[in-house]
């Protein structure tokens, strides 16, 4: 979470860290800010509200530093206000300071801080750091070791940058927990918390370690532990390009992110179907075959909309792998001392590769033995490197806040997992062909799913008033319903819920009157029949009928208010179409009501802290 840019170089800092905040907003947006080097003083500017305002407070042609710090927030500790936002300084105003994360004790640092003598102007955990730095630099007058020392001292996470003008010729970052990536341009330093406020000046990045920091001069960087310890800082390639990064013509990036659906599952499945013997190529999971064909069982962990694939994937593996499957929300696997052990994988799903939470459940798995592996969308994440192998989406990069294409990825991706665990299993080749086949369908199907995008948006003008509204699927499409809800709920700030159809009965029928939209999932499956009975039981009631259906089908008109249909395919791969109208619905409920669907109220993406 959060934004945080840092420029050292020969070009104007202001306009670069300004740029770089708008590529990050969506990681935070509560609140931003700057800290600029020039006349031998550090001079802050911040604000209430998005990086557009922040722009405009800067006089850019009077700027003319070359060195300095920036952050878009997103509050963990202390309301989004002036007074909270970053950077914080210590005492004597002369070091500042860009934190992403939560430092977890705080309150102690604090109250030895204040019995010295020190004051505070706001209530966040950063500044308290920002404070004890300054209170180490005094006793050792040297920025580096000052910072060090501090972090040595800390519990919790950090991303840090600091700037100050009793060293005014570098900028110092670390990491713990939360990401901080180098990008060496040519007589210029980028330092950024993601790699998307980089891409635009060079592809060339470190990305730190844990309890790792960087000096970094305009003429060079020294990376190093936060004990003292020289680390090789290895550079690597970014693996996107900037144009992936812009709306291209589209209004929103989430709109964009749902038109690229066709695009980013090709991308997902590239290389890794062999469909002339049914089988599945994974590379990326080699290492592991032997321990997973033995698996006695898999885990699945996750938060949000992962978790919802996740909850997917437990019907794909059972059936085609015939491998018993647990899914568990991350945040509470970590603290229940679950039962696991040599015998288990934990797979764990992130589209960021970062959320804090998930990355802390396979971390409590590795202590038991078991063998983890990532399924992320970001490369290179830390999720990705801390598992002992894994698989990337290859959807490109995810702007909106709001999980589109990464989430038809990570069903797309699993989808390929169930298969390659049941080829070597108990799957016949036919039945491998036959799936496989349907996969690589799957855009061109997407496609002609959105075609329909204007039918969706007048169903969306007509219901967009709504306080209420209820998701209902069953077997593999339940999970879908959780996630129809969710993206509501997530951009348009209605009351949605999801259930298994059936489970309607048992509480939430109560809810259900003439003005209450019911958005059923009924496709073509062993269960149609059965999810038709829960549509009359809505109809008696009367509540509205949004189905989503299959093309060809012909009884469900009469029942439903609306209809949209989807193309066929087999009842495991229905999830992947039938969000799609789901996503389309959200969205454009979101618009009618005015909603800023890309950074919705109080989220942000890649959840880093707990
Ligand atoms: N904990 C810090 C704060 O509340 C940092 C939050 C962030 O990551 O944006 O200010």
């Amino acid at each position: 979470m959060c934004g945080i840019v840092g420029y050292i170089g020969k070009r104007k800092a202001s306009e670069i860290l300004i740029n770089g905040l708008k590529r990050l907003e969506y990681r935070g947006y509560d609140s931003s800010g700057v800290a600029l080097y020039e006349n031998d003083k550090i001079n802050i500017l911040k604000q209430q509200g998005k990086v557009n305002q922040l722009d405009r407070m800067i006089p850019h042609d009077m700027v003319k530093s070359n060195i300095g710090i920036a952050h878009t927030r997103w509050a963990t500790h202390g309301f989004p206000n002036y007074e909270n936002a970053h950077p914080h300084t210590d005492n004597s105003k002369e070091i500042a300071i860009v934190h992403n994360g939560i430092i977890e004790n705080y309150s102690a640092i604090k109250k030895k801080l204040l019995q010295d003598g020190y004051t505070f102007e706001s209530d966040t955990d950063t500044e308290v750091l920002a404070v004890f730095i300054g209170a180490l630099y005094k006793k050792t007058k040297n920025l580096e070791q000052a910072v060090r020392l501090a972090l040595n001292e800390v519990d919790g996470t950090y991303g840090i940058a600091v700037v100050s003008s009793y060293e005014p010729d570098k900028i110092i970052a670390a990491r713990l927990g939360s990401p901080m990536i180098l990008g060496i341009g040519e007589d210029e330093y980028i330092l950024a918390s993601d790699a998307a406020a980089i891409i635009a000046h060079t592809k060339q990045v470190i990305y730190l370690e844990d309890k790792e920091m960087v000096v970094v001069r305009g003429d060079g960087y020294s990376t190093k532990t936060i004990d003292n310890l020289a680390t090789t800082g290895d550079i690597k390639e970014i693996d996107f390009d900037i144009e992936q990064i812009e709306k291209s013509g589209y209004e929103h990036f989430m709109l964009k992110e749902i038109f690229e659906q066709p695009d980013s599952i090709r991308n997902s499945l590239r290389g890794r179907l062999i469909i002339d013997k049914g089988n599945v190529r994974l590379g990326g999971l080699n290492s592991v075959r032997d321990k997973l064909l033995r698996a006695k069982r898999i885990i699945l962990t996750a938060c949000g909309t992962s978790w919802h694939a996740a909850l997917t994937a437990e019907y794909l593996i059972e059936q085609l792998a015939h491998i018993p499957v647990e899914v568990e929300y991350a945040s509470e696997f970590r603290y229940r001392n679950p039962i696991i052990g040599p015998d288990d994988i934990v797979f764990a799903l992130s589209q960021s590769g970062e959320t804090l939470d998930t990355l802390a459940a396979i971390k409590e798995a590795q202590l038991k033995g078991a063998t983890t592996l990532g399924i992320v969308n970001v490369v290179g994440s830390t999720i990705a490197r801390e598992t002992e192998a894994g698989i990337y989406l290859h959807a490109g990069p995810e702007i909106g806040v709001a999980s589109t294409k990464a989430y038809t990825s990570q069903l797309t991706v699993m989808a390929l997992i169930a298969l390659y665990l049941g080829r070597q299993r108990y799957l016949s080749q036919l039945d491998g062909k036959r799936i496989g086949s349907e996969m690589m369908a799957l855009p061109d199907k997407i496609t002609s799913i959105l075609a329909q995008t204007d039918k969706i948006k007048e169903i969306a003008d007509q219901y967009y008033q709504v306080t209420n509204c209820l998701y209902l699927g069953r077997g593999v499409n339940f999970p879908l319903a959780l996630e129809g809800a969710l993206k509501l709920k997530e951009i348009s700030y209605i009351h949605a819920e999801g259930y298994p159809a059936a489970e309607m009965k048992h509480g939430p029928i109560a809810l259900i009157d003439e003005n209450m939209p019911i958005i059923f999932i009924a496709t073509q499956d062993e269960i149609y029949d059965k999810v038709l009975s829960n549509i009359e039981e809505v109809r008696t009631r009367r509540g509205k009928v949004i189905a989503i259906a299959n093309e060809g089908d012909t009884r469900i008109a009469s029942l439903a208010n609306h209809v949209i249909y989807i193309p066929n395919t087999l009842p495991m791969l229905n999830p992947i179409l039938a969000v799609v109208p789901l996503q389309l619905l959200s969205y454009y409920i979101a618009i009618k009501l005015g909603r800023d669907v890309d950074q919705p109220r109080n989220l942000a993406k890649s959840v880093t802290v707990e």
